[in-house]
Formats: structure tokens, C-alpha cells, sequence
């Protein structure tokens, strides 16, 4: 027997085009921002990471070209020379950048990339593609916790932990440069509502480019 298909159905497309977005998490190190990202990423199959270069050395568990492209400064400043990066910052002595590569053209593409960078990267990435931009800033429930969880990483020695903790309370202070803001004191709970924003975001209006051609297809006669 053949199923007759609704009028309906070949009209509802099955997505929509629209036009891809960069998504930005910042935080202190130490609040959850690398945990959310990782979640984000394993669980949300149309966004991608952007991974920085930079000049710092490997941490025990990276890959390079995974968690960053590990890059000599020769070669670090032969890449700011020929423009080669959105954006770029020196932070605890080390140079870190974000490569347009092809994140110019995959936004056209309709793919989102997730960006792991700091207030200032996070200030240069929004001048040069407001538009394209969704900034979430990630809160640590106290300074107390923050500490307690760096520690408990027990990736970095005791200096480098100090120097964290004194850089954090800067990094808090610029909260406001963010569209949103989320208090991690339960990582689910974090996760659950940035993952909303990023869906709300993605139904924007203006990302929503195939919706022209849809209502005028909708409308039509
Ligand atoms: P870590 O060395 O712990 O991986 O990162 C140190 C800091 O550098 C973090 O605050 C991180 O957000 C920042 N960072 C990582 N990649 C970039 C980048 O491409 N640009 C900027 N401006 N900051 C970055």
C-alpha cells in the first residue's frame, strides 16, 4: 500500500541553510571552561574546535595539532607578519593566537567552531566579526573552589598556580565584555545551559539565510 505524503512535507526542508558562528568561552582557568568545551564537542556533531597555535610548551596528554598547534616564536611571528591570525595575545610569557585558516570559509559553510580564548582575544575576535560572535563567559562558584579544582588538575607547579589565581581575578573582572554568563557550580547544570545558548543562537534570524527562500516558497500564491 502507498502512503500518501502530506502536502506539507515537501515543502519542510530538512535544514535550512544558514550561516555558521563563532563561539567563544572564556574563563578563569581552573572554572570548567575546557570541561564544557569537551562536552560541547563530543556531544554537539555540528560544532568544531578552533585550535590556537601557540608557543608554549606541550602539557603532558596534548597532541599537537589537537589541542594546539605547538609552533616555535620564529615561526609564531613569521604568522602575525603575514596576517595570518583573527587575533593573538601574550599570556604567562607565551604567545597564542587564533588562525583564520578556514574558519572564514566554513562559517559560510553553516559550521560553528568553538573558541577556548581570554577576554582580550575574545575583545579582537568581536571587532573583526561582530556579527559572526557569541560570547559566554564561564563563573567559578568562588575563588576558594577555583583554587581547589587548579590544584586538584595537578598539571602545573605551585608558582604557575599562583600566578593563575592572581591572573583570574583579572580575567573575573571583565564579565561584562560577554553576551552571557554562566556560574559553574554543577558541571551538568553549567553544560545543560550553555548548550541552550548555543542553540537559541543558532536560530537567530539573520544566521537563518535559507529562511528567504523558505517563506517565500511558504507564502507562495
Ligand atoms: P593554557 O596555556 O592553559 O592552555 O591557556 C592559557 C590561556 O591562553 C587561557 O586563558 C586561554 O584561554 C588563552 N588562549 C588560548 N588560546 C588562545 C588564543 O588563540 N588567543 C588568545 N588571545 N588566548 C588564548
Amino acid at each position: 500500500m502507498v502512503h500518501e505524503v502530506p502536502a506539507s512535507a515537501d515543502t519542510l526542508p530538512d535544514t535550512l541553510h544558514r550561516r555558521g558562528l563563532m563561539f567563544i568561552l572564556s574563563s578563569p582557568s581552573g572554572a570548567g571552561k575546557t570541561t564544557i568545551a569537551k562536552k560541547l564537542l563530543g556531544e554537539d556533531r555540528e560544532l568544531e574546535v578552533s585550535v590556537s597555535a601557540t608557543t608554549r610548551p606541550m602539557r603532558a596528554g596534548e597532541v599537537d595539532g589537537k589541542d594546539y598547534h605547538f609552533v616555535s616564536q620564529a615561526e609564531f611571528d613569521r604568522m602575525v607578519e603575514d596576517n595570518e591570525f583573527f587575533e593573538w595575545a601574550r599570556v604567562f610569557g607565551h604567545s597564542y593566537g587564533t588562525p583564520k585558516g578556514q574558519i572564514r570559509a566554513g562559517l559560510k559553510q553553516g559550521r560553528d567552531y568553538l573558541f577556548d580564548i581570554d577576554w582580550q582575544g575574545t575583545q579582537q575576535l568581536y571587532q573583526k566579526a561582530e556579527r559572526d560572535v557569541v560570547r559566554v563567559f564561564i563563573l567559578p562558584p568562588s575563588l576558594e573552589e577555583l583554587n581547589r579544582r587548579l590544584v586538584g588538575r595537578g598539571t602545573d607547579s605551585a608558582d604557575v598556580i599562583a600566578a593563575r589565581m592572581a591572573r583570574a581575578q583579572a580575567e573575573i573582572s571583565h564579565w561584562d565584555g560577554y553576551d552571557y554568563v554562566v556560574i559553574n557550580d554543577e558541571v551538568e547544570s553549567c553544560f545543560a545551559k550553555v548548550h541552550q545558548i548555543l542553540e537559541a543562537e543558532r536560530m537567530r534570524r539573520t544566521r537563518q539565510t535559507g529562511l528567504i527562500d523558505f517563506v517565500r516558497e511558504l507564502t507562495r500564491g
